[in-house]
Order: C-alpha cells, then structure tokens, then sequence
C-alpha cells in the first residue's frame, strides 16, 4: 500500500487537484462511471517534495470525489427519503456501489478491487454522506472493517476466496458487538470450540451494519475463554451456513436504510479454512482495523455536516425572504452560517490528517479518535444548525435537513462512543506528559 501513497502524493501539485469540500452542486452532472482507475506508479523521493495542503487531493482522488459526488446526486439522491421512511437499503443502489467499483476501493486489481488508497476510500465515504450517510455507512464498514481486515490479516488463500466476492457482488458485515459487550467490546461472551475439521461458534451480535444485506460477516468469538480477550479469535460466516441466523432488526433514530440486527449462532459450524489469521490474535485485529474505520466514521460524518450546511445555505442564501430581504442576508444568520463551515473544514483537516498519516506508515491512532470525536461534534452541531436556518421547512420530512440531524447523532456511538474517543486521546497524552 506504500507504494500507492507515493504515487499519488507529486499528482497533487498538478493543476487538476481541487480543494476538497469545494461546492459541487450544482455544476453540470455529467453521468456516472466507474472508477476502476489504476494509480499512477511514480519512482519518487518522498524526502525532496515540499509538503502540501493536508486538503489537497491528488488527480486520482479528485477523480473518485467528483465521480462519487455525482453518482450520489444522480443515483441516491432521489431514493434518499424513500429509504429512510422505508428503513430499507434499495437494492439497486447496493448494486450499483459494486458496479460502480466502490465496494472495493483499496482491494488489489488481482481481486476484482481498485487497487486505491486509504484517501480514496475517505473521499467516496464523505461524498456519500453528503447525499445519505446511510449508503456512505455501507460503503464505509465493508471498505474500512471487512475488507480491510481480510486484506490485512486473511492468508493468500483467505485472499482469494472472500475478496473476489467482496468486490464484486457481496456485502461484508464486522460482528464485534454483542447485547452484554459495547464499549468494553473484548468481554464478549460469543465462543467457539474447535471440531475435527473447524470450529463451532455458539452466542449473539448486536448492533451488526449491513447484516441484512450481507453474505459475509466477520464474526468475533472466544475460543479460550480462560485466556480472556487473549482467547478471541476472528472467523469467516457466510450468510447461508446453517446456524447462523438473523434474530432482529432494529428501528432506529438515525441512518434507518442502514440495516442494524441481532445476529445468533447456534452451532454454526464453520470449515477449518474459515478462520481469519491466527487464533487468539482476533483482539488485536478488531483494534486495529476499528483504529482505521474511525476515520471512516469521520469522513461519514464530516460529509454529512457538509451535506446540511449546503441544504441549508442554497435555502437561506436563495429561497427564503422575510423582512423583504433573504434571510441569508441578515447578520445573525451570516455568522452561525460562517461559523459551521469552519468548523467543517477544520473536521476535514482532522480526517485528512489522520488518513495521510495512516498511509505514511505513521502513527494515527490519537489522530483517528479526535478526527471521529470532532467530526460528530460538528456534524450534531451543525445538522442542528441547519434545521433551525430553515425554520419550519427544517423541521419537515419534506427535506433532508431533519433526517441529517437524526442521522448524526450516530457518529457519538459508533466504532467507541465520544468517551471512549476522549479515554484514547487522554491516554496518549497522559504517555507523552508522564515524567
Ligand atoms: C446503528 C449502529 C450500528 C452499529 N454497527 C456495528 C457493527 O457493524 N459492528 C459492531 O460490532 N458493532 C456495531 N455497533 C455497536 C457500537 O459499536 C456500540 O453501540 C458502541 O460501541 C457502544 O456500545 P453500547 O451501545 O453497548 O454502549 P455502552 O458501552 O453501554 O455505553 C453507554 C454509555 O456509557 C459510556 N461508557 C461506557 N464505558 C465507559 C467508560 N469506561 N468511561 C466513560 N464512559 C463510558 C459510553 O460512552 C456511552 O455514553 C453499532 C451500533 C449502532 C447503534
């Protein structure tokens, strides 16, 4: 994955790049296509380049942000709200995320995937979110969790059986939570025992994105519960394995075409080949694919504070007079609006920032957690705004401004809570400070 970052970094000083977040809606929508781009592979001393703009985005980047911006616009766009009142992902938009090359973004060409950065996957996630950050979600956990996690840890042979699959046509679930294990994530109580030729995995999911949806679903279980979490291990179900089953379905607050369940695993045998990695390594696996997935969530997140502030904006800088003028024009209304796009563009810098360190091979794990934590500050802060700009009219399910300030409110809960984003941040500090 190195390679890729070096590539992509010199394409950024070309005159193409744009500054992320720049408005585009409205511009001419050409149609969509499909983004199986290859990177451009440069041999480049990475130590004689001047460092750019954490914004700034490489020709390839921009390229996958203006295609999925208008594939948002054009294709989910008008199936937004008919989601969200049906609580159900369309099944055409599911499709088209695959054909559209965007369930497999930093996946290698040989598996079907487009071979990406780690950048590229944030750009599409905080796109989607601007449309509907229950399609971003989707896209976010199989990229950013499922994927990742098999690329990372899956053998050559777990390689090439699930990431063709993953490309191409079938959707990945991340099973860590269960109804007794949330933030203290690595007490769950899933077991599995080993069998002659696999494992048999017994115990409850909760809260599992996709899982409707999905045919595969990355399930972690303990198979020595006398090592503790050392004993957790991650394993491969596939949807159709008998004892696998889907308990519930969840009526949510927010982000409802995203499909939330209670998952059950009664004797659900599983083949030897199955297991993901090591036995005993899957805690490790979970904290770092979920250190990599938080910048996911604030690229969701700060896609959609992005997405309302534009609602609202087009709406008080060109529909709504009272007093004789648009009220966009008065002061008081000028200075929150000012203030809430700050605030989002200081959230990008924060995401940015810890996906380009991430590529960089450096440490990002404070990065990550203060990029999640304040991108969902902003996004509850600023969809708030929004519905009150709009007054009456932000209020209705007419538009999408009420339904960004539900949908928000996820992103202080998922993949660790705000406190458990602050205990992180406060736990690296304290390492740094302590004599
Ligand atoms: C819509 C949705 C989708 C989800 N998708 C997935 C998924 O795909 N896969 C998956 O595995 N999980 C998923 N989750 C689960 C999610 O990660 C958990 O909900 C989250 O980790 C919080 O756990 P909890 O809900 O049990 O809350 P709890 O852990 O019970 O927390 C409740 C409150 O207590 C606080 N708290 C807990 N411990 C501490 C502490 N030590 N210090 C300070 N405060 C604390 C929390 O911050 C929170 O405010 C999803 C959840 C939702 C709602």
């Amino acid at each position: 994955m190195a390679s890729i970052i070096r590539a992509l970094r010199p394409l950024s000083r070309t005159p193409s790049v744009r500054l992320a977040g720049k408005r585009l809606v409205g511009r001419p929508v050409q149609s969509a296509y499909a983004f199986s781009t290859t990177p451009r592979r440069r041999e480049v001393d990475l130590s004689e380049l001047t460092p750019t703009p954490i914004t700034l985005l490489s020709e390839t980047e921009s390229l996958m942000a203006d295609s999925v911006s208008k594939f948002a616009l054009e294709q989910i766009g008008p199936k937004v709200r008919e989601m969200d009142e049906a609580e159900t992902m369309d099944e055409k938009v599911v499709e088209q995320l695959f054909e559209q090359g965007l369930m497999g973004i930093e996946v290698p060409e040989e598996f079907g995937g487009a071979g990406m950065n780690f950048t590229a996957a944030i750009v599409a996630i905080e796109e989607l979110a601007r449309v509907d950050p229950s399609v971003s979600v989707m896209v976010d956990v199989h990229n950013t969790l499922v994927n990742t996690a098999i690329m990372k840890y899956g053998d050559a042979q777990a390689q090439r059986t699930w990431l063709p699959k993953l490309t191409t046509g079938t959707v990945g679930s991340f099973c860590l939570s269960e109804p007794a294990s949330g933030s203290d994530a690595f007490a769950l109580q899933c077991k599995a025992e080993k069998t002659a030729d696999g494992y048999k995995i017994n115990g409850s999911k909760m809260w599992i994105t996709n899982s409707m949806e999905a045919g595969i679903f990355i399930v972690f279980a303990n198979i020595d519960p006398s090592k503790g979490y050392k004993g957790i291990t991650a394993f491969i179900v596939e949807k159709d394995t008998p004892g696998f089953s889907i308990a519930k379905k969840e009526k949510k607050l927010g982000i409802r075409a995203s499909s939330t369940c209670v998952l059950n695993f009664d004797d659900c045998v599983i083949p030897k080949s199955n297991l993901l990695g090591e036995e005993g390594q899957g805690y490790k696996y979970a904290i770092s694919v979920l250190n990599e997935g938080r910048i996911g969530i604030a690229a969701q997140m700060t896609g959609l504070a992005l997405g309302a502030w534009e609602n609202a904006a087009r709406y008080v800088w060109n529909d709504r007079r009272q007093f004789g003028d648009l009220i966009g024009n008065f002061q008081g209304m000028q200075h929150q609006i000012a203030q809430a796009y700050t605030e989002i563009a200081a959230a990008r810098a924060l995401v940015y920032n810890a996906a380009r360190k991430k590529e960089a091979g450096q440490d990002f794990v404070q990065d990550a957690a203060m990029a999640k934590l304040y991108a969902s500050q902003v996004a509850g802060r600023v969809s708030s705004s929004a519905v009150e700009w709009m007054g009456g009219m932000g209020f209705v399910r007419e538009g999408i401004a009420e339904k960004m300030f539900r949908d928000s409110k996820i992103g202080a809960i998922y993949e660790g809570t705000s406190n458990i984003q602050l205990q992180t941040i406060a736990k690296l500090l304290q390492k740094q400070y302590t004599n």
